[in-house]
C-alpha cells in the first residue's frame, strides 16, 4: 500500500478552538477542558484513503503561540497544507485570518515556490452570538487565495471529517 506523509498545520487566534479540533478529529472527543500541550507537539491521524493509499496526517497545533502572531519558520517547514480557523462569534479572530494566511503564504511554500493549501474553517457555528456570516466568509475567502471554506462546529461534530478530506483532496491533486 502507497502511504502519503503530510504535515498539516492549524493556525488562528487563541481560543478558536484549534485544540478542540484537532482532539475531536484525532480522538474523536469534544470535552472542555482538554488542553494540548504547548509548542511542537503534533498529533497523528492515519486514514485509509483508497484501497491502494493511506494518508498519515501529522497535525501540528500551534496552541499556545498564537501571541507571536507570525509563527517560526520551523513550523512551517515541511507542511503541506494548513487549516485557518477562526471563531464565527468574533469579528477579531476573523480579521486576523488576513494575517495568518500572509504568514503562511510568506514561509510556507512548496517545493516549486506556490503557497501551500489551505482551508478556512468558520467555527463555533452552533451559537447564537454569532457575528460573521457566509457572505463575508466567502468573499474573504476568494480575496485571500484559501481552496475552500466551511463552516463548522467542534462541539457538535459538525463537517470536521469533511473539511480534512477537502484539504487532503487538495494536497494530492497537486
Ligand atoms: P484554541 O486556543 O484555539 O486551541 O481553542 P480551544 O480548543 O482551547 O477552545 C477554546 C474554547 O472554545 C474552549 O472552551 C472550547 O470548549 C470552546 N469551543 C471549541 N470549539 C467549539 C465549538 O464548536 N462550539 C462551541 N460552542 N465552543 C467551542
Amino acid at each position: 500500500m502507497n502511504e502519503h506523509l503530510l504535515k498539516i498545520l492549524i493556525v488562528g487566534d487563541g481560543n478558536v478552538g484549534k485544540s478542540s479540533f484537532v482532539h475531536r478529529y484525532v480522538n474523536g472527543q469534544f470535552n472542555k477542558t482538554y488542553k494540548m500541550t504547548m509548542g511542537v507537539d503534533y498529533s497523528v491521524k492515519v486514514l485509509l484513503w483508497s484501497d491502494k493509499e493511506k494518508v498519515r496526517l501529522q497535525i501540528w497545533d500551534i496552541a499556545g503561540q498564537e501571541r507571536f502572531i507570525s509563527m517560526n519558520r520551523i513550523y512551517y517547514k515541511g507542511a503541506l497544507g494548513c487549516v485557518v480557523m477562526f471563531d464565527v462569534t468574533s469579528s477579531a479572530s476573523f480579521l486576523s485570518c488576513c494575517h495568518w494566511k500572509r504568514d503562511l503564504d510568506n514561509k510556507a511554500m512548496l517545493p516549486n515556490g506556490d503557497s501551500i493549501p489551505c482551508i478556512l474553517l468558520a467555527n463555533k457555528c452552533d451559537l447564537a452570538q454569532r457575528v460573521v456570516f457566509a457572505d463575508s466568509i466567502d468573499r474573504f475567502s476568494k480575496a485571500n487565495g484559501f481552496v475552500n471554506w466551511m463552516e463548522v462546529s467542534v462541539k457538535e461534530n459538525k463537517n470536521i471529517g469533511e473539511a480534512m478530506r477537502r484539504l487532503v483532496q487538495q494536497i494530492l491533486s497537486i
